[in-house]
């Protein structure tokens, strides 16, 4: 996955020893395997994986290599098994290997894998999302979130014919360049591109301003009359810790957008589909100007989406003039896996059955973190929840997280595996529960959390 959110330079030294020692640790559980399959990996691939995260370089030692899935479990290559709550990063609402997108799949494989034309299953996903979707008139598929937010920009451009683009310290919104963009210092600068080898000709229309924050947003609106795009954001941010909030906020970046002739752009990769089938702009009931999605809409196959009002998604290529494309976009075994996994998210009370065995999850390991009083807090919306370690408080802005806590994070993590539970290895990640993660095996998985939240303090 392209995870990453920018994990800042942390006490790296530390990290390091930390890691070691809990390599020692781990290499006790037997994970020879993945070991070896890493070391391998090296020779191929730089940093040995195709994806950052993914190389455990925050939680220390290496990475499990993952060899099958069923249900809410995974295996390794060395055959431990473990409770998921990382999902894939969470597209795999309905959990690993659920037998009716399999089906489906097998059975739209067997004609062909893609054609380069239109099929008849592009028209099924669509018609199944627009039809339950009230926040959006006209989609457009592509084959990535990062792919997603990049044509989104550039709608946005192309339809307001402005080129500044606010975005928030804490979310992550895919590796195109313009998204690459830290805050500069001040307020109401340019940002700095976060990455090597993105020009700062791309990172100087960004505008990074802090979540939670009207103030710098309506200074920016001041300062660049006339010059903004858009605004984007998570609106449930749950790529930096989960940094949830307030409606309000959500409401004068709608006003302001409106105000001022710019677009609001949801960007609902992971909470599209996930917070119920509308997704966050369901949730708080706003409307955003275009909203993106990716994880869930594909069924663990690589779709991302974009949509807006038909008037202007008119502006895309071959009905406009902004172009975008895609070799493999609308491929017919990833329309089927997304057909698959959102009609069982369309079924009835699917959601409320998914958020209330996740708030008895919740519930037991609020209970033990209050008996024992251990420094950690349980952050959660629905289906997505996770830890913030360290002193209890609303978790509103990037900043609000201290590096430190990772640390502690990093031997909970290790503990966590030796209880046979998996989460996304680096504590920015938040966790996510799927319909196939029944109440016995979150009454487990709360029960080794626990056990490896006290093995942690
Ligand atoms: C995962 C993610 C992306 C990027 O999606 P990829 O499929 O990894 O390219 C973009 N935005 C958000 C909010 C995401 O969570």
């Amino acid at each position: 996955m392209g995870k990453g959110h920018f994990e800042p330079d942390k006490s790296t030294k530390i990290q390091f020893i930390t890691g070691f020692r809990l390599f020692r640790t781990a290499s006790k559980m037997g994970t020879e395997k993945s070991q070896q399959l890493f070391e391998e990996a090296q020779n191929y691939f730089p940093g040995g994986v195709n994806s950052p995260v993914r190389a455990f370089k925050s939680v220390g030692g290496t990475p499990l290599f993952i060899d099958r899935g069923e249900g809410c479990r995974i295996w390794d290559a060395d055959d431990n098994s473990y409770i998921d709550f990382c999902c894939s990063w969470g597209p795999l609402i309905l959990g690993h290997a659920n037998p009716s997108v399999l089906k489906a799949v097998e059975k739209v494989i067997a004609k062909g894998t893609s054609f380069g034309a239109p099929t008849r299953l592009e028209n099924e996903l669509g018609k199944l999302i627009l039809e339950n979707n009230s926040y959006i008139e006209s989609i457009r598929f592509v084959s990535s979130g990062t792919e997603a937010v990049m044509s989104a920009i550039r709608l946005a451009r192309g339809a307001t014919g402005r080129d500044k683009v606010i975005k928030f310290d804490g979310c992550y919104h895919g590796h195109a360049d313009a998204m690459l963009v830290k805050s500069g210092s001040g307020l109401a600068t340019f940002g700095m591109s976060s990455s090597s080898g993105v020009p700062e000709s791309s990172s100087s229309d960004t505008i990074v301003l802090d979540l939670a924050d009207q103030e710098s947003i309506e200074l920016a609106f001041q300062n660049f009359e006339n010059e903004i795009a858009c605004i984007i954001l998570e609106p449930i941010p749950a790529n930096n810790g989960l940094l949830i909030q307030e409606k309000e906020f959500l409401v004068f970046l709608k006003e302001i957008c409106t105000k001022n002739g710019a677009l609001l752009i949801f960007d609902e990769v992971i909470s599209g589909f996930r917070l119920g089938f509308e997704g966050a702009a369901g949730w708080y009931d706003i409307q955003p100007d275009i909203i993106t999605y990716g994880k869930i809409i594909g069924g663990g196959m690589p779709v991302g989406a974009y949509g807006s009002t038909k008037e202007i998604m008119q502006h895309i290529s071959p009905a406009g003039a902004v172009y975008q494309a895609g070799t493999l976009s609308g491929n017919p075994v990833a329309m089927a896996a997304g057909i698959a996994q959102l009609t069982a998210c369309l079924e009835d009370s699917f959601y409320n059955a998914l958020d209330d065995k996740a708030d008895r999850f919740y519930e037991q390991l609020r209970q033990h973190i209050a008996s024992k009083g251990h420094q950690v807090q349980l952050n959660s919306m629905g289906s997505i929840f996770w830890f913030a370690f360290g002193a209890s408080k609303d978790y509103r802005k990037a900043s609000d997280i201290k590096p430190e806590t990772m640390d502690i994070f990093n031997v909970f993590y290790r503990h966590l595996l030796e209880n046979g539970v998996y989460f996304g290895p680096s504590g920015y990640e938040v966790g996510f529960i799927s319909i196939a993660h029944e109440n016995e095996d979150l009454r487990q998985a709360a029960d080794a959390i626990s056990n490896a939240l006290d093995q942690t303090f």
